[in-house]
């Protein structure tokens, strides 16, 4: 087994590893620590070509001690395309966008989920609760359900109903908050005093940042073992933006890449951006943020999410709902249905362009980490009658 502990990542103590204990004295983030000499041996560039596409062709770098223990529904390896956008003025030549909308569950959160959902099972738990924006319900409740544990999942009551829906799907007990996701995580602490549920809320356990991590190994592995120079993220607990963080370190220390770590940049919605401003910018629009992942006010270490902007040269960017619905229209024209949160990363590369913070030779990875779908609103749209004249239908419809 390659796990071997944990560290933290302010004042790096090294502790041992613990499947709900991941807060260090000194208040740092406790991340999982590995034997990189081990996982090196067997997890060549060259072994992993013949592996399975899901992110679990990293399982060395993964915390799951036994092949049995593992939940996985096929998560990860999600196409990364590359975006053509000559022709449209934009000041930046290479642009990708990662596709984790095709995750099961249709959003990314299940990469995180299949590694916290097995280390459940590892150790034996029964009930497994989270306050999550909505996606991360849905994918505990998706993995929990396979792996025979109960899932409790607490929600914002403006989640989007299709997502509601999807957790009552799945099988778990869904409860809709008044509140927003902090006044949701209350209720999940209630439980776990009084019933002893395992949570899986961001930061409270190991598993989710290590199976974001996979999104940081599968740029490389896709781009050629090379790192692109920026990655527009949008970020709301931060765990995918320490994932990648990690993973490149990793990567690095096992001599797999050679490149200099992406300046990661965090979009957030104008109206709920403490990213932006602990980064010492003002949000101008104070828009009531609408209910995405994004919508985290008090992300749980946003002493470790400054530091990665930080170190990387990186920046947090907010973007309003006028740019954020801008930007879905014109992925969709390309085909890519994306979320709001994967929008606002096509909305936050254009105003870095207009900034001028992004160069001519810079290439940058969008994350469209959700399905539209799951968003969806009524239509707006009547049906047409019966076939009666078509160019009067055509005609006077616009
Ligand atoms: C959770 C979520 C985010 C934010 O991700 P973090 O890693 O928690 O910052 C972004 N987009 C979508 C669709 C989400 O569900």
């Amino acid at each position: 087994m390659t796990r071997i502990g944990m560290a933290c990542t302010k004042c790096g103590n090294n502790q041992a590893f613990s499947y709900d204990h991941v807060t260090c004295a000194c208040g740092g983030s406790l991340l999982v620590q590995y034997d990189m000499e081990l996982a090196a041996k067997t997890m060549t560039k060259q072994a992993i070509q013949s592996r399975p596409s899901s992110m679990w062709r990293y399982k060395e770098l993964l915390p799951v001690s036994s092949p049995e223990d593992v939940v996985s529904l096929g998560e990860g390896w999600t196409p990364l395309s590359y975006m053509n956008i000559q022709g449209i003025g934009l000041p930046v030549d290479h642009v990708w966008i990662k596709r984790e909308e095709l995750n099961p569950t249709g959003s990314f959160k299940a990469r995180g989920m299949s590694v916290a959902v097995s280390l459940l099972k590892e150790r034996k738990a029964r009930y497994a609760a989270v306050s999550s924006n909505g996606n991360a319900a849905s994918a505990l409740a998706a993995y929990a359900g396979c792996a025979g544990i109960e899932a409790i999942v607490f929600l914002p009551e403006d989640c989007p109903p299709l997502i509601v829906q999807e957790c009552l799907s799945y099988g778990a007990r869904t409860f809709r908050v008044q509140g927003l996701i902090q006044d949701a995580g209350q209720w999940v602490e209630a439980g776990k005093h009084l019933f002893g549920w395992s949570t899986v809320a961001t930061l409270k356990e190991p598993g989710r940042v290590e199976g974001k991590k996979t999104m940081g190994f599968e740029l490389a592995e896709q781009l050629g073992w090379k790192l692109p120079s920026v990655i527009i993220y949008p970020t709301g607990g931060g765990s995918g933006l320490i994932g990648m963080w990690k993973a490149f370190h990793e990567l690095k220390q096992m001599g797999m890449i050679a490149d200099p770590l992406p300046r990661m940049v965090s979009v957030q919605d104008a109206g709920c951006s403490p990213l932006v401003s602990a980064m010492g910018n003002h949000a101008t629009v104070l828009d009531a943020p609408a209910a995405t992942g994004m919508r985290v006010p008090r992300p749980p270490d946003i002493d470790l999410l400054l530091h990665i902007l930080k170190e990387t040269g990186g920046k947090a960017v907010a973007v309003n709902q006028v740019e954020i619905d801008g930007a879905q229209r014109y992925l969709g024209y390309r085909g890519v249905s994306s979320s709001p949160e994967g929008a606002a990363t096509w909305a936050g590369l254009l105003k870095l362009c207009e900034e001028g913070w992004i160069r001519r030779d810079d290439s940058v990875v969008l994350f469209n980490t959700c399905h539209g779908l799951k968003y969806g609103k009524s239509l707006g749209l009547e049906s047409v009658p019966l076939l009666a004249n078509l160019k009067e239908l055509f005609y006077h419809t616009s």
